[in-house]
C-alpha cells in the first residue's frame, strides 16, 4: 500500500511525506523539508511518524523553501539524502557527515519498499527534479514547481495513480498583484511556476482512468485563490468544485492512498 500526505505546500515550505507498506514493514520518503526542524517534527508526528522514522529525504531543488532543515536532520539522524548534484552544488552547504547520494535524471533510487524516477523540469534552478513514486503496484507523481509542462514531463507521469499538482497563480491576479515586474516575469516564466490553466492542460494530458487522486499545490497565497484553482481542475475532472482537494501551507492535512 502507498499513501502520501503534504506537510507544507508554497513559497513558505514545501514537504511531502510518502509511506510504503507491505504489510509488516514500512518505508518512509520526505520528498523536500522547507521548513524549521520544530515545525516540521511537529507536523510529522501529527501524521503518527517520527524523525527517525524516516528512510530518506529527497531534495527536488535548491530553493529555500524546499531545503529547510534536511543537513540538519540528515546529519542528526542519519537520514539518507538525496538530491542532483546541480542542486548539491548551489546549496554550497558544509556536508559533515551527512549520508548523501547524489542522483540524475532518469536514474531510479530504491529506498526499502520506495522506487523514485526523477525527471528534468524546467524551473531556474540548477538541476531541478520532480518524481514519479511507485511501490510497484500503484504510483504517485510529484509536479511542482516548474514553469511549463514539457512532453518529457508528461511521459514521465504518464498512467500515475494519484498526481500532486501545481497550481502557482491565477493569470490575471499575477499580472495585477503588487510583485515587481521582474518578479512577475520570473514566476509567470517559462523557467517559473505553474498557472492553474497551464495545470488544467497537463492534467488533461494526465487523465486516464485509474488517475483517481489529483491534489492542487503550491498556491500562492496572493496571486491564486482556491475557488480559482478549484473551477479550473473540475473542469478537466467533471466533479464538482468543491470536490478538488488542494494544499493550504499547511499542507493537504490527511493521508492521501495512491
Ligand atoms: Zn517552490
Ligand atoms: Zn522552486
Amino acid at each position: 500500500m502507498l499513501r502520501f500526505c503534504s506537510l507544507a505546500s508554497g513559497s513558505s515550505g514545501n514537504a511531502t511525506l510518502i509511506e510504503a507498506w507491505d504489510g509488516t514493514t514500512s518505508t518512509r520518503v520526505l520528498v523536500d523539508c522547507g521548513l524549521g526542524i520544530r515545525q516540521l517534527e511537529a507536523r510529522l508526528q501529527r501524521h503518527g511518524v517520527s524523525t527517525p522514522q524516516l528512510d530518506a529525504i529527497f531534495i527536488t531543488h535548491e530553493h529555500s523553501d524546499h531545503v529547510g532543515c534536511a543537513l540538519t536532520l540528515s546529519q542528526r539522524h542519519q537520514i539518507k539524502l538525496f538530491m542532483s548534484a546541480g542542486t548539491w552544488r548551489a546549496l554550497d552547504a558544509p556536508l559533515a557527515g551527512a549520508p548523501l547520494t547524489l542522483v540524475r535524471d532518469g536514474e531510479l533510487v530504491g529506498i526499502g519498499d520506495i522506487q523514485l524516477r526523477p525527471f528534468t523540469v524546467p524551473h531556474d534552478a540548477q538541476e531541478p527534479l520532480q518524481l514519479n513514486c511507485t511501490d510497484g503496484a500503484r504510483s504517485l507523481g510529484l509536479l511542482t514547481d516548474l514553469g511549463h509542462v514539457t512532453p518529457y514531463v508528461l511521459s514521465n507521469l504518464s498512467g500515475c495513480n494519484a498526481l500532486l499538482l501545481e497550481c502557482n497563480h491565477d493569470l490575471d491576479l499575477l499580472e495585477r498583484s503588487s510583485y515587481p515586474a521582474f518578479l512577475k516575469r520570473r514566476v509567470g516564466g517559462s523557467h517559473g511556476h505553474l498557472n492553474n490553466g497551464q495545470a488544467a492542460q497537463a492534467l488533461q494530458a494526465l487523465l486516464h482512468k485509474d488517475l483517481h487522486t489529483v491534489i492542487a499545490g503550491h498556491l500562492s497565497e496572493r496571486n491564486n485563490r482556491p475557488s480559482l484553482v478549484q473551477a479550473a481542475l473540475s473542469e478537466i475532472l467533471g466533479c464538482a468544485p468543491d470536490e478538488v482537494p488542494f494544499c493550504t501551507p499547511m499542507g493537504s492535512g490527511e493521508w492521501h492512498s495512491v
